[in-house]
């Protein structure tokens, strides 16, 4: 424990850990959860440091007594890899997607290791990996996921531009920073794909601001872009609403729509389409585009 001191201790006040930031070792008894949809899904950390205001993820507080606020705490399981050891044995091999309620690859990863020993415990036994990040550290990894490149895909993950990802993401790593591990993961030749994820209503989907994104990854090896919308799930418009009120009050209505009327997001979402693909032929941009509709919120939230 004296070495996590120490290695909280120097991450102390860089900008992945601001505000401060509790970090704990747990257990696990599964490593494997399988979702109703088609992949399995393995989470090394219970929480998030990369804060997002916007992420469905924090729904995960709901299986937890009393939590922090989402972002402060990052609890890593540690026992996961011996766990997964037994699991890669007695499951069929199918897709696993890496970090689907937590960022498999946030600071704390550094110390911990966990990611890394479980993919190379997947990809080992077979299992065929889905990572998506929004953390530099991935970059640690590059050599295991381009040995075994045709088992892997990588994305990164990006919802606004900056300066406003610092108000939606404060602690994930610079978009900037997304896009350039994207080119330096297909320069490995590992297949990449980009992930909007979600696209924040009036806060740069519109068709310029598109373009001018699509244009700087035209170039890129890209397997895919997946586009998702913001998900209206358990405390996402609480967690949204007092920096909308704050910072963005005229976007006010237009969120609110898109959370507690059907058929106003449902029509967001068809011109949100529109836009990204005159975005697309406007740019240049020649890939696989898949956008998710909406989940409209089951007025969970305030
Ligand atoms: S990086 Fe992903 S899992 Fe982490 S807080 Fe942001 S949206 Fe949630």
């Amino acid at each position: 424990m004296r070495q996590l001191e120490l290695f909280v201790a120097k991450n102390k006040g860089s900008p992945a850990s601001r505000g401060g930031v509790k970090i704990e070792e747990i257990t696990c008894r599964s490593a494997l959860q399988r979702p109703p949809w088609d992949e399995y899904t393995l989470n090394p950390y219970r929480g998030c440091l990369h804060a997002c205001v916007y992420g469905y993820c924090r729904m995960m507080q709901r299986f937890e007594d009393d939590p922090p606020p989402w972002g402060t705490y990052c609890h890593a399981r540690t026992n996961m890899p011996n766990v997964l050891a037994r699991e890669v044995k007695r499951y069929p091999p199918k897709q696993v997607m890496v970090g689907s309620v937590c960022d498999a690859w946030q600071w704390p990863e550094k110390y911990f290791g966990i990611t890394r020993e479980c993919l190379l415990i997947l990809l080992k036994g077979g299992f065929p990996l889905r990572c998506l990040t929004k953390s530099d550290l991935i970059r640690r990894d590059f050599d295991v996921l381009s040995q075994y490149r045709n088992m892997v895909t990588l994305g990164v993950s990006l919802s606004t531009p900056p300066p406003l990802s610092l108000l939606w993401e404060p602690r994930a790593s610079p978009p900037e920073e997304r896009l350039k591990i994207l080119a330096e993961a297909a320069q490995y030749g590992i297949p990449v794909y980009l992930s909007l994820s979600p696209l924040l209503p009036g806060l740069g989907d519109d068709v310029d601001s598109l373009s001018a994104l699509f244009a700087r990854i035209r170039r890129l090896p890209l397997q895919g872009l997946w586009v998702d919308l913001v998900h209206a799930r358990s405390g996402v418009w609480r967690a949204c609403y007092p920096l909308l009120a704050k910072r963005f009050p005229k976007l006010l209505p237009l969120w609110r729509k898109i959370f507690f009327d059907r058929g106003e997001a449902q029509r967001y979402a068809g011109k949100l389409r529109v836009r990204i693909l005159e975005a697309a032929v406007r740019s240049g941009l020649r890939c696989r585009i898949d956008l998710k509709g909406y989940e409209v919120a089951r007025r969970c939230g305030r």
